[in-house]
């Protein structure tokens, strides 16, 4: 329901959990974080308020220089903490809104090269299959450019990859995601609000967009992987 992701210069979290307050108003069941760690990725998720997912880091701390955040409004299994975003593999961590209708034929495909999902959630298959092409042997952009032919719905995405520390690429097809741009640090948020704090300017994704984010700048792509210009525009929100 909502999505942040920081590609920073500090720990992350504290932006991310901030985020994800300020998307708070569209209504969620659970929440979660996933950071890339000296060892990959790591993640923590909690059922409920963001409290629950606060008392969870105090317990349990989280940090990373880049990372993405979500608070899920369930459509495609029960709201726990499994079901719960970010969704990770070994290569990935990938939050979503929106709902991917083709899902089940994806699961087919997919389980038939022998991947297996934790979760309910059609959110699941996406990641998967983005990760099936990287242990294909694409690159994260080759295989983000590949699964956006295949997904069908109304979504938007943050995805971080593991080996890959100065990364992070977005998509938007029938759900709002915008870019913020920081000095040295880069984000992605459903909306401006969401990101008001650390910056006002802001690119937005238009329909089948996707952007990919270094902490030096974003480059934006059509469906036809062609490269888009995308204005930055100063928003009048204050943090
Ligand atoms: N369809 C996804 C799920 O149920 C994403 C829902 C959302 O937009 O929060 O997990």
């Amino acid at each position: 329901c909502g999505i942040i992701g920081v590609l920073g210069k500090k720990d992350v979290v504290p932006s991310l959990i901030g985020g994800l307050k300020r998307l708070e108003y569209r209504g969620y069941d659970s929440a979660g974080i996933a950071t890339l760690t000296a060892g990959g990725i790591d993640r923590r998720r909690a059922e409920g308020k963001l409290e629950n997912l606060e008392r969870v880091l105090e317990g349990n701390s989280l940090q990373g220089l880049a990372g993405i955040g979500h608070t899920r409004w369930a459509t495609h299994g029960v709201p726990n903490e499994v079901n719960a975003h970010p969704h990770m593999t070994k290569q990935i961590a990938l939050v979503h809104n929106g709902i991917i209708e083709n899902y089940r034929e994806l699961a087919d495909e997919l389980t038939a090269k022998g991947y297996t999902f934790e979760s309910e959630t059609d959110t699941e298959i996406a990641a998967q299959y983005i990760t099936s092409y990287i242990d294909d042997g694409k690159t994260p952009e080759e295989a983000m450019a590949a699964v956006l032919k295949h997904l069908h719905g109304a979504f938007s995405l943050a995805v971080i990859f593991k080996g890959h520390d100065n990364l992070m690429i977005g998509a938007r097809r029938g759900a709002p995601l915008a870019v913020g741009w920081g000095d040295g640090e880069m984000f992605l948020g459903s909306d401006a609000l969401a990101l008001a704090p650390l910056t006002v300017r802001i690119s937005y994704l238009e329909e089948d967009d996707w952007a990919v984010l270094t902490r030096d700048g974003a480059t934006f792509y059509d469906k036809d992987g062609k490269q888009v210009e995308r204005p930055i525009k100063q928003t009048q929100l204050s943090g």
